[in-house]
């Protein structure tokens, strides 16, 4: 199968890849140090290993264990040591513990170092290198796959999933051929690239519609912005089937999720797995929930303007939602599955304005609120200064040019 070629491409950032001695091997290596001889000691941290264990391993001290153990109590417990987590231990040449080093999780680290009276441990925050990727791809076969394999660039798909959930349904609106651009944050340790960050720009053809977000923040909210600097958000969601939802859903065996959506009658259908998570598309109260005839299993949310959803065949209602209850944009109200007159797992999605069903696919929304005239100004400048990157992102690369999947231009 031909995968999607993404290209990451940094633009005119000279960089240095630097390599200290924090490569995470098992080894032990002499090195001077202000005339001292000092012994250091990487590796990470292996399924059921403790620390007792690496100092035995490396005829440590226990006694300094405990000295560590004790510094550390109030920062973070030594007993909890994750596997596959980095650590790094300096000795000096009495084969004293000069320090110790352990990655707490991708943000903290924990450093424990020798002064006069002892051992003193403090949390800081890794400091990342961060700098602007430029992604470029075509749509083949699914929006996961296109992205490229592996968490990192998962996370990256489901964002982009989120930013245009009013606009796009990942599951089906989906066309060979469809491009995207984006200019994310990269954030790198050590010359190497270790997880993305915010989406800060994107453009998405899709089915001969281009959309744009640009990330901007004010009065301590950040949201993403059309290109007239209007909020994406809308009263609806796109679909009551939500891409993250699916997708993070069904992790068992990798699940691309592709749905089907067919319009037998005043609603749509989607052939959908059973137990794939429902959400309401606005706000609203729930004016029924529960047995309906042919509708099975069904939830009815009354939103603002007249309008109503229904979501039926359920499997299941999710606890909690009952007549009444105060629904959120994108809360989970049940789980797709064939209840009533249906011969197999589907939702049965349909709207109404003053109960007249209309199709949800074509109704006009208006977008979300707009950035202040005041601030027109600045999200212009971070917008063209957006829009110059996104040139720079030509052309996506198809999948048919080559083989050469995830390739990275450095
Ligand atoms: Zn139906």
């Amino acid at each position: 199968m031909r995968k999607a070629v993404m290209a990451v491409i940094f633009l005119g950032i000279a960089f240095l890849i630097i390599k200290t001695n924090f490569n995470i091997t098992n080894e032990s290596e002499q090195f001077p140090s202000s005339g001292k001889v000092y012994r250091e000691i990487c590796g990470t941290i292996k399924r059921g290993e403790t620390l007792f264990d690496i100092f035995k391993k490396y005829s440590l001290d226990i006694k300094e264990l405990f000295y560590l153990k004790e510094a550390s109590a109030n920062i973070h417990k030594l007993r909890e040591l994750y596997p596959g987590r980095p650590y790094k231990i300096i000795i000096d040449e009495n084969n004293k513990i000069n320090s110790f080093t352990y990655w707490i999780n991708e943000d903290s680290i924990l450093n424990i170092n020798r002064n006069e009276s002892g051992f003193c441990a403090e949390k800081k925050n890794v400091e990342y290198e961060r700098r602007l990727e430029h992604i470029g791809g075509t749509i083949k076969d699914n929006l996961i796959s296109s992205v490229g394999e592996g968490k990192e660039n998962l996370m990256l798909a489901l964002q982009l999933s989120d930013i245009f959930a009013w606009d796009i349904d990942f599951t089906t609106d989906l066309r060979n051929g469809d491009t995207f651009k984006i200019v994310v944050e990269g954030y790198y340790l050590d010359g190497e690239f270790k997880k993305y960050g915010e989406i800060l720009s994107t453009e998405f053809f899709n089915n001969g519609v281009t959309f744009y977000a640009y990330r901007f923040e004010y009065d301590g909210r950040t949201d993403y912005y059309d290109t007239e600097g209007r909020s994406l958000r809308k009263a609806f969601l796109k679909a009551p089937l939500s891409f993250r939802r699916i997708s993070s859903g069904f992790t068992g065996k990798r699940f691309h999720p592709i749905l089907k959506i067919y319009r037998p009658h005043q609603g749509l259908d989607y052939a959908a797995p059973s137990g794939a998570p429902v959400s309401s598309v606005g706000d609203g109260t729930v004016t029924f929930a529960g047995y309906k005839g042919q509708y099975g299993k069904l939830v009815v949310i009354k939103h603002p303007n007249n309008y109503k959803t229904y979501y039926g065949h359920l499997s299941k209602i999710e606890k909690g939602i009952t007549k009444g209850i105060k629904i959120t944009q994108g809360q989970i109200i049940g789980y797709v599955g064939t209840t009533g007159l249906s011969t197999g797992p589907h939702l049965h999605y349909e709207m109404r304005i003053n109960n007249n069903p209309v199709n949800p696919l074509v109704v006009k929304l208006t977008r979300g609120t707009s950035i202040p005239k005041t601030l027109m100004a600045g999200f212009r400048d971070f917008k063209n200064e957006m829009d110059a990157r996104l040139a720079l992102i030509t052309p996506p690369v198809f999948a048919f040019a080559g083989e050469n999947k995830n390739s990275r231009l450095q």
